[in-house]
């Protein structure tokens, strides 16, 4: 096993990429380091009174853009390396898919499973305190979002201690992926999901990239396994699923099923909540070791959990033809050769699970511009709506027909919005992507990584260097 940092791996495909460019050294010395990490230590009272004492971060990346961007994670295995990692990646996903800001990503260091809802409410108020003393958080600053382990109720809890701190300040942008009722957006809660569909759909639809893998191209029947069913594998597994392919495995923390018919996923995500556990769902195989279940046949394997889940130990074994990471970082740079070298088409986190950022960015546009789609007057209704057709554009640098801007405002809501804004980014970046990866010969996440090189560095280059 390979002894190099999650960091340290995230820079060597930096530098894998930066060959393909020609970007100056100092340039890309520059671009990335990560600029700040906050570390902070703090007591959380327990529901019985015992104290413990939390380790937690917010590291942000890259201030090329501001505010910087990205979610906060629960895990007893976060660190501080994580967190810079998984920074930089936000710096190179939201330069792939146009979305103005730096990378940053916080994380407490608590199995969040394990705290009442009391409990992960104090915790998530007073990290927020924390980011707000050392302005770690502010909607032109830093804002959050989800991550593993958090939701829109950690969103609110943020949003409602960030306004109570800062009592002058128009709050609401401060973070995002917050409930609908509380300024949140339509459609953000499965934006990562429906990302990772429309990345996939894109991948698929490639005829001679499909032909390589001996599949057929398109979504329909293709055998699919899922690992983790929280927000973001839930999601894909529901839109691939809509499309006509077939959820075959579903891999848990407990366990893991497999059914080469194919599962309901519905039905399974009942099964779950009745019994505590994906085990035994009637006509399946329970799988009890889930990692083992990634090496079972399928089509498209989804990892949607946490980081390095394949490793060069289980790589060889793995029998999927494309891999979507979902999550971020799930495979080891070992892995990521491996698998190449077998020839899987792998659709790299930066780009397929981007869905989640862009539709924060939409929210945060809402937020600062108070553009409310809504029912307060005809006039007032076409002109929100205009506004949010030209964000959109903005941000996908697409522009609609007159055809499309007709329709769109005719009829549109919120959910058509961000959906089809979504859409046109995912499809977008993957056409950039994969015209680097053909013009220079190499795989789809050195292209991504190309690709968010030169966006960042040309910033960089017109700032210059301060003082
Ligand atoms: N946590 C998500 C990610 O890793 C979303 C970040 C955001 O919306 O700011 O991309």
């Amino acid at each position: 096993m390979s002894n190099i940092s999650f960091f340290e791996e995230v820079n060597n495909c930096f530098d894998k990429a930066s060959r393909h460019t020609s970007i100056d050294q100092g340039l890309l010395k520059c671009i990335k380091v990560c600029n700040s990490s906050y570390h902070v230590t703090f007591p959380l009272v327990r529901d019985n009174g015992e104290v413990e004492v939390v380790q937690a971060w917010r590291a942000e990346h890259s201030h090329h853009k501001l505010p910087t961007k990205g979610g906060i994670r629960y895990s007893e295995m976060v660190n501080e390396d994580e967190v810079m990692a998984l920074a930089a990646l936000m710096t190179y996903k939201c330069a792939i898919v146009d979305v103005p800001f730096g990378g940053a990503k916080g994380g407490i260091q608590i199995n969040a499973r394990q705290l009442s809802e009391k409990e992960r409410e104090r915790l998530t108020r007073r990290y927020t305190y924390e980011l707000v003393r050392k302005g770690f958080i502010g909607p032109g600053v830093d804002v959050p979002a989800p991550d593993y382990g958090t939701g829109e109720q950690e969103m609110a809890w943020i949003v409602d201690a960030f306004a109570a701190l800062n009592p002058q300040m128009d709050a609401d942008a401060c973070v995002t992926g917050k409930p609908v009722a509380l300024s949140g957006i339509r459609g953000r809660t499965e934006a990562t999901g429906r990302g990772v569909f429309f990345g996939i759909r894109e991948a698929c639809a490639v005829k001679e990239d499909m032909e390589k893998l001996g599949l057929s191209p398109g979504l329909e029947g293709k055998k699919i396994i899922v690992q983790g069913l929280g927000n973001v594998g839930y999601h894909s597994a529901n839109f691939f699923e809509q499309a006509g392919a077939m959820i075959v495995g579903v891999m848990e923390y407990e366990g893991g099923i497999y059914n080469d018919q194919g599962l309901n996923l519905q039905q399974v995500v009942d099964h779950r909540r009745a019994n505590n556990s994906i085990l035994g769902f009637p006509g399946s195989r329970n799988i009890e070791d889930s990692k083992q279940g990634l090496e079972l046949p399928c089509d498209i394997l989804v990892p949607a959990a946490l980081e390095h889940q394949i490793s060069e130990e289980n790589a060889p074994r793995i029998q999927a033809k494309i891999i979507a990471e979902a999550a971020n970082g799930p495979l080891t740079s070992e892995a990521h050769e491996i698998l190449v070298k077998k020839g899987v088409l792998i659709v790299p986190d930066i780009y397929l699970n981007a869905g989640g950022v862009t539709v924060s960015y939409f929210e945060w546009l809402k937020n600062i511009s108070h553009v409310r789609f809504g029912r307060i007057g005809k006039r007032f209704e076409q002109s929100s709506q205009n506004s949010m057709l030209q964000a959109i554009e903005m941000a996908t640098g697409r522009k609609f027909s007159e055809e499309e801007r007709k329709l769109l405002s005719k009829d549109a809501d919120e959910v058509t919005l961000v959906d089809s804004g979504l859409e046109d980014t995912m499809v977008n970046a993957y056409g950039e992507i994969w015209e680097t990866h053909k013009r220079h010969n190499v795989d789809l996440r050195i292209a991504s990584f190309i690709n968010a090189i030169n966006k960042v560095a040309v910033i960089y280059q017109r700032r210059g260097i301060f003082p």
